[in-house]
């Protein structure tokens, strides 16, 4: 049942935490923006001091939950994950101990439709992300065919504290080494003395901060459900975006996270 191992953990802070896991199978192809489901058994520890379950699950029951991969289809070895702990949550409580090593589940078959997949080469891509959501977008811009000739990426990371942005150096360095690449950390609760932006991903554009053409920036928001239906109920009836999906294609696209 547990056909992988954790080959690697990065702690961001207490509740957030970047996995790698190597199937033993070998990492299947897949496209940026895709995920898979991670799962534990129901025997595995919980962290000290989580909240009591309601319902107590079988030892042997695999909790199974869906994570995007973070990593590039070009690493071959392993996948990675951006992990948020949620705090009486079924699996993370248990994927909180979890230790390179470990023996975990996940599915061999990889899923999903938020890609860059019939995405014109000269359209610009704006990705928006809160917490965790920025995995998928890691993805995207850790693999050589999503940098375009002439291709403008804006990537939208909005936290709640600045100890949450993880993958801060890494974007900051490719603001460095690429023309018409864009980094827009974000954190809602930031104390005052935060010289960075602070607010909500949402202020960006109301703001016009991010300016958008609608013919050719394609937009991504993941993440919190809150964040993606304002800035979709925006985005449709202010700009004349339209939701993507594979038999109506559109300039906006959603992936939500819960
Ligand atoms: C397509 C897809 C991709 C996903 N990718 C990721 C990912 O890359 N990283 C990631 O951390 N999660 C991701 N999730 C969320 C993940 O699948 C789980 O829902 C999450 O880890 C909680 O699982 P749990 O069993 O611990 O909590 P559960 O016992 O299932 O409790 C779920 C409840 O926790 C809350 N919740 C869920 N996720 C979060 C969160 N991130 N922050 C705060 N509250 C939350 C919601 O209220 C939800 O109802 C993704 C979900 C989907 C649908």
């Amino acid at each position: 049942m547990l056909n992988s191992t954790v080959v690697g953990r990065v702690d961001i802070n207490p509740e957030l935490m970047i996995l790698q896991v190597k199937p033993d199978a070998g990492v299947p192809s897949f496209h940026p923006g895709q995920y898979v489901a991670l799962g534990l058994t129901g025997a595995h520890p919980r962290y000290d001091g989580a909240p009591d379950e309601a319902e107590i699950p079988a030892a042997d029951k695999l909790i199974k939950r869906a994570y995007s991969i973070g990593s590039s289809p070009m690493v071959g070895d392993y996948f990675e994950f951006y992990i948020a702990i949620v705090p009486n949550g079924a699996l993370t409580s248990r994927l909180a101990t979890i230790k390179p090593g470990d023996r975990i589940f996940s599915q061999p078959k990889v899923t999903g439709t938020f890609t860059l997949e019939g995405i014109p080469e000269a359209h610009n891509l704006v990705l928006v992300s809160t917490g965790t959501g920025l995995a998928p977008f890691m993805s995207m811009v850790r693999t050589p065919s999503t940098w375009t000739a002439g291709r403008r990426i804006t990537v939208v990371h909005g936290v709640r504290y600045p100890q949450d942005f993880a993958y801060a150096e890494e974007l900051s360095s490719y603001v460095a080494a690429r023309d018409g690449f864009t980094y827009l950390p974000i954190a809602s609760r930031a104390p005052e003395s935060f010289a960075g932006r602070k607010g909500r991903v949402q202020a960006l554009f109301e703001k016009r901060e991010i300016e958008l053409n609608p013919a050719t920036d394609h937009v991504f928001l993941c993440g919190n459900p809150a964040m993606i239906d304002d800035l979709e109920r925006d985005l449709t009836t202010k700009l004349g975006y339209t939701v993507h999906s594979k038999k109506a294609p559109g300039h906006l696209h959603v992936e939500k996270y819960w």
